[in-house]
């Protein structure tokens, strides 16, 4: 049969080559006119100030029925301005120090832009062999410039890393792993009651993990242990130790231990060296081919700064790591890189081999198929956004934009220290300041929290910047904190990719005023 060539504009309703390319254009300009925007003193409020069902109301009821064409796009134009953009909350403000960071930038926007206009699907090295090799490579620059150990190296004889969508599938990951490798060290009978620790300052997605895996009903369920925190906030290790051996005795079999490297409360540092060497000391963990998976969702960027070396501490004893590049390293989301020293546990954990799958580089055995690395079958081609924020930035860049951030959080921890009207309530280990207003001679612990969320929602109700709460550890009253345990506090976090000094002095500003009630 003859095939004619066509441009897609030719069939009904496509766009064409040239309409794409001005369409192109002006959505590029959108997007810089949007980010300069959240830079100016016409800025949006930061957190969305819109209340819930707005966009709903104005949206149609129904899919449009009939092709747009080029009037449409007017009004899609129009629709971004008028009902999209005003119903965000503006991750990209140089004024959002809420939860964690959600890093973007151009280079990294241009790299989605590739992504979906090269329009591949990596599932396998066959289907698109430079979408696993780039990534594979990428792996191993950014594994080096970590200083992670020679053993999460693709060229090792067993480890290697991949992009993961999120540091939540990671961890599921490991689990899956985990759990794979206990299973065939040794015979566990047909039901093994599986369980899974990590500390009680841990992300819930470890509990969530555990849930999905089928081995915790809910984030309460005893086969997720929440081991308790010390006055820093990390992993008490001997309390960890005693529900290992304690399970262990008890016929239950330990799985895996997830740490953390910069806890989503107040980026407090689990202590992994000291994590391994209590579980070496307990013989029934040494025997059972449990894991040990570490979460350095947001912290992960500063091991790329030699002043973090302690943050690598104990990291050859452990079996995976992930981190996110989509926080605080400038790559847009979705972006977690994830490593393990164990590959062969985690492709057994999830390879399945269907007829319409095979090919033969599959078979050689040469190459990595990394559908078999993560839950779904499908992959964008994540590399490259990542692939030019390093192309661009360049290491050297890139420790040089943490190191500032780090700079501006210091100033503000310093701040915070100096002014009387407010309690610092957690050592700062990195780009994180924790606080809240001083509380009032002989306020109970109801209205010492009422006060600290009067002032957030005051500040962020300004739209001047968005800070987010945490609930300091409850372990803390048996600690030289105990009047802070269990009470409110007001994170800001110091990362966004266009925040500068003006920018946090000005919010310094904002929160002080809030504090004294004072009129803007
Ligand atoms: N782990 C930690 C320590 C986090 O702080 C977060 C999110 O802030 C996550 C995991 C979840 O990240 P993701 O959205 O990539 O799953």
């Amino acid at each position: 049969m003859a095939h004619e060539s066509h441009d897609v504009g030719d069939l009904a309703g496509h766009m064409t080559g040239d309409q794409f390319r001005a369409r192109g254009e002006r959505m590029l300009e959108l997007i810089a006119s949007y980010w300069q925007t959240l830079d100016s003193k016409g800025s949006p409020p930061v957190m969305c100030d819109k209340g819930p069902g707005w966009l709903l109301e104005r949206l149609p009821a129904a899919a449009p029925d009939a092709p747009g064409g080029t009037a449409e796009w007017d009004a899609i134009f129009s629709d971004i301005e008028q009902l999209v953009i005003p119903a965000l909350t503006h991750w990209q403000s140089p004024n959002f120090y809420a939860f964690f960071p959600c890093n973007g930038s151009y280079p990294a926007i241009l790299g989605e832009l590739l992504s979906a206009g090269l329009g591949v699907n990596g599932m396998l090295w066959a289907t698109s062999p430079a979408a696993t090799e780039l990534e594979t490579r990428l792996l191993d620059w950014m594994a080096r410039a970590m200083g992670l150990p020679d053993t999460f190296l693709s060229t090792s004889p067993n480890g290697g890393g991949c992009i993961q969508a999120t540091a939540s599938e990671s961890t599921l990951a490991a689990l899956l792993a985990a759990r794979h490798r206990v299973r065939t060290t040794r015979d566990l009978g047909p039901h093994p009651e599986f369980v899974v620790y990590t500390s009680t300052q841990a992300h819930s997605s470890v509990a969530k993990a555990a849930m999905i895996a089928g081995i915790a009903l809910g984030p309460e369920d005893p086969h997720i242990r929440m081991v308790p925190v010390k006055a820093d906030g990390a992993m008490d290790e001997p309390a960890l130790a005693r529900l290992v051996a304690e399970d262990a005795a008890a016929g239950r079999v330990p799985l895996m231990v997830c740490a953390t490297i910069g806890t989503t409360g107040i980026t407090a540092i689990d202590r992994v060296d000291r994590i391994a060497a209590a579980l070496e000391a307990i013989p029934a963990w040494c025997e059972s081919g449990a894991w040990i998976h570490v979460d350095a969702a947001h912290a992960g960027a500063l091991m790329l700064c030699e002043e973090f070396a302690h943050l690598r501490a104990g990291l050859d004893r452990v079996d995976s790591l992930c981190f996110n590049p989509h926080k605080w390293m400038l790559t847009t989301f979705d972006c977690d890189l994830f490593w393990t020293r164990d590959r062969r546990s985690l492709i057994s954990s999830m390879s399945i081999n269907p007829a319409y799958l095979k090919n033969e580089a599959s078979e050689s055995g040469a190459v990595f198929d990394y559908r078999d690395w993560h839950v779904p079958l499908g992959r964008r081609f994540r590399a490259l956004k990542l692939w030019f924020v390093l192309r661009h930035y360049g290491l050297s860049g890139i420790r040089a934009y943490l190191r500032e951030h780090l700079r501006l959080a210091a100033l503000v921890e310093g701040w915070v220290r100096d002014d009387a009207a407010f309690e610092s309530c957690a050592d700062r280990t990195m780009n994180l300041v924790v606080f809240r207003p001083r509380p009032h001679e002989g306020a109970d612990a109801a209205a010492q929290d009422a006060r600290t969320k009067q002032l957030m929602d005051a500040v962020n109700r300004s739209g001047r910047l968005y800070v987010s709460p945490v609930v300091l550890p409850r372990e803390w009253d048996k600690t030289k904190r105990a009047h802070l345990a269990g009470r409110l506090a007001i994170r800001m976090a110091i990362g966004a990719t266009l925040t500068r000094e003006h920018h946090v002095r000005a919010a310094w500003e904002e929160i002080r005023r809030a504090a004294s009630n004072r009129q803007p």
